[in-house]
């Protein structure tokens, strides 16, 4: 029997589904564990990972016998693409299952940033009540801008215009003529920065994205202006953005992701004291609903290449 390898928490049913037909070896916590993983792949046909295993070629060149990676989640930052197709591996993203629990994420946060409600439990304890300090703003009325203009994006656009935000976007890659832009205008980077009271960051970490906002990105934005990450660490300069909201050149923050994950107390030093931000570890994609939608997503999808590939083999 054929055997898969999964390295991070994936749905229970969807594991099951998997054990009916191969020989799965499942541990969660194996990804803080590398070098472990080596000697499991060598027999495996599919590996199914979150964002924190490195499927690197070392360890593809450890699994001969591979033929597919499920990859609980979107991102593909982790996974050696290249390596992956010189050896005819295919990559099976969950793409789409769980765009909606990071709009609803952005979303919230926007909210929470603009209402700084969660400023005042800490005082409250302390037998204060801060209520001139938390005179917020609402949504409604104010600027949704994107950066990167995709599936999550978009959701986060229906739902900012139901609040009754304006949507601005900008993606270089989207054409004018995608109905996308019925949710949103079409404007440049500094289009966003410049009209938004909420920017939130849609885009992929590549050579191009790379602290695409920096201190100058960051001092086009209004000073009540708030930003969220989702996207992925290392998109927003993080001394930078300490730096803007420290001196009062930015409302506030929601950060999600970060350049090294997971964030390591002396790395969050640059955020402490700072009031106006929200600090999330890799959630915004990861609801129990959406844990059973990404996960059953890969079990198919994994099950799938491997029932073509038995059978391409038994034609052979
Ligand atoms: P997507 O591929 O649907 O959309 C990304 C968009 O970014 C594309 O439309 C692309 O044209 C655009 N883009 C690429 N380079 C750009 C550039 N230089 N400037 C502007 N736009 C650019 O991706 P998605 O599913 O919407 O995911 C967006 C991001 O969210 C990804 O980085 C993904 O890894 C991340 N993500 C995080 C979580 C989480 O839990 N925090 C969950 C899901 C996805």
């Amino acid at each position: 029997m054929a055997k898969i390898v999964i390295t991070e928490f994936m749905d229970d049913a969807a594991v099951d589904a998997l054990k009916q037909q191969y020989d799965v070896f499942y541990d969660q916590t194996l990804a803080d564990r590398q070098d472990e993983i080596v000697p499991l792949v060598a027999d495996a046909a599919a590996l199914i990972v979150r964002n924190r295993t490195q499927v690197t070629a070392d360890l593809l060149d450890a699994a001969p016998d591979l033929k597919c990676v499920g990859r609980l989640g979107v991102g593909l930052d982790n996974i050696d693409m290249e390596a992956c197709r010189e050896r005819g591996v295919t990559v099976y993203p969950a793409t789409g299952a769980n765009n909606l629990c990071v709009a609803e994420y952005v979303i919230t946060n926007a909210m929470l940033l603009l209402r700084g409600a969660y400023q005042s439990t800490e005082a409250m304890l302390q037998g204060e009540w801060p209520r001139q300090a938390l005179i917020g703003h609402e949504l409604a009325g104010r600027v949704m801008g994107l950066v990167g203009f995709g599936g999550i994006a978009r959701e986060v656009a229906v739902r900012a215009s139901v609040l009754g935000m304006q949507v601005v976007a900008y993606d270089p890659y989207c054409l004018a003529d995608d109905p996308g832009w019925q949710l949103a205008r079409n404007v440049s980077l500094d289009g966003v920065l410049d009209y938004a009271d909420v920017v939130s960051l849609h885009v992929p970490l590549t050579g191009d994205t790379k602290h695409m906002i920096d201190a100058e990105a960051l001092a086009k934005m209004k000073s009540q202006a708030v930003i969220i990450n989702t996207s992925r660490g290392g998109i927003i300069d993080e001394e930078a953005l300490a730096s803007a909201l420290s001196q009062g050149k930015l409302a506030g923050a929601a950060l999600d992701v970060f350049e090294t994950e997971p964030l390591s107390a002396e790395a969050a030093m640059k955020f402490s004291g700072l009031k106006n931000i929200i600090l999330t570890p890799h959630i915004a994609g990861v609801t129990q609903e959406s844990n059973v939608r990404v996960s059953a997503m890969t079990a198919q999808t994994v099950l799938a290449h491997l029932d073509d590939a038995g059978e391409q083999a038994i034609h052979l």
